[in-house]
């Protein structure tokens, strides 16, 4: 799943800020990017828009 040149993304609700998901996907196949997904939120008990943020993670 997460080899070579992942890029990793994090979801965060665009109300509270929290980071819900962290997400992997293949910098050379990146097909569809979505910037905006429709989630539920732990901290606001519903549904909310996440907004993507591309993390760098090396290791
Ligand atoms: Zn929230």
């Amino acid at each position: 799943m997460a080899h070579g040149k992942s890029q990793f993304a994090v979801w965060r609700c665009s109300k509270c800020n929290t980071a819900i998901q962290t997400t992997a996907y293949n910098k050379t196949h990146n097909d569809v990017i979505t910037k905006e997904v429709k989630k539920f939120c732990k901290n606001c008990r519903e549904h909310v828009a996440t907004k993507r943020k591309d993390a760098k993670k090396s290791s």
